[in-house]
């Protein structure tokens, strides 16, 4: 299976706590592109990959659970490239779901303490990392590159036809490619799912480092975070519980239940414009 061939699909919700606001609310399924290469992980990675096979090695960084690293470790054995994952904090037996099918698809695991671990992009850890593990095709944390900012521009391109089309925040990559590839008029939404209040820059960083430029009409919500990244709430469990019997769809905690829950108290607060196609992207 290809992934990313073709579109993924939307599909509009019924949902009176939508409707009654006079909204229109679909979802787009980039979690259905591949089982193993989700949502925006294969937006981010699918251009990285040309030069990811010249140098034979690919090292990035995540934390313990990252999809990141989960769907790098897939593509560099569906591709033929080598991974490395450097992973935050110390090594722990046995290994967690997310780092052993990492291993499975054979990347091969490192780990920095945490100290290092936030100086990971300054040349001298590079430099002890590239002694290590000789030449490779450096990916930064969460693969948001410029590369992988414009594989997402892609997913706004097929995000035509909308007024408001959201997505949520780890990196801010998705929403830097999404915002820049939306077509004139319409607008991207953001939900922070880490607490800071940094994303907005680092978006426009993002943006600047791919373009040149900041690019396109966005913004960052940053009240939808519960407390900061992996963190819930029983209001958020209770969420996802009622989302998946009135539509069959498991929102994932970490991301997309975040943004969710956000569009529905937008919606509820009047936020958006009477009328609007809203578009909420399942990231994975
Ligand atoms: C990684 C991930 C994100 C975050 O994307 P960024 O580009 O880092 O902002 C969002 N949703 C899901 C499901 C993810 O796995």
């Amino acid at each position: 299976m290809t992934p990313g061939a073709a579109p993924s699909p939307v599909v509009e919700l019924d949902d009176d706590r939508i409707a009654r606001h006079g909204l229109r609310l679909f979802l787009k399924r980039d979690d259905l592109v591949h089982p193993d290469l989700p949502g925006n992980k294969w937006r981010k990675l699918r251009h990285n990959i040309g030069p990811a096979r010249e140098h034979g090695t690919l090292l990035t960084f995540g934390g313990a659970y990252s999809n990141h690293l989960r769907a790098t470790a897939a593509a560099g054995d569906l591709f033929g490239f080598a991974t490395i994952g450097v992973v935050r904090g110390e090594e722990h037996l046995p290994l967690n779901e997310s780092l052993a099918y990492a291993e499975r698809k054979g990347m091969q695991l490192a780990y920095l303490d945490r100290t290092t671990y936030r100086r990971k992009h300054e040349p001298d850890v590079i430099a002890a990392l590239r002694e290590r593990w000789g030449d490779f095709y450096l990916l930064p944390e969460g693969g948001s590159n410029a590369l992988a900012v414009r594989g997402c521009a892609e997913l706004g391109a097929e995000a035509a036809g909308f007024d408001v089309v959201c997505c949520p925040c780890g990196t801010g990559g998705t929403l830097a490619g999404l915002a820049a590839g939306l077509p004139p008029r319409a607008r991207a939404l953001g939900f922070s799912v880490l607490k800071g209040g940094f994303m907005d820059a680092e978006v426009e960083r993002l943006q600047r480092e791919t373009y040149g430029e900041r690019r396109g009409s966005w913004s960052v919500e940053d009240g939808f975070h519960f407390g900061g990244y992996a963190r819930t709430s029983p209001d958020l469990d209770g969420f996802i519980g009622d989302f998946a019997e009135r539509h069959g769809l498991v929102l994932d905690r970490i991301y997309t239940a975040k943004m969710m829950f956000g569009v529905y108290t937008l919606a509820g607060r009047g936020a958006f414009p009477e009328g609007a196609r809203v578009l909420a992207v399942i990231t994975g």
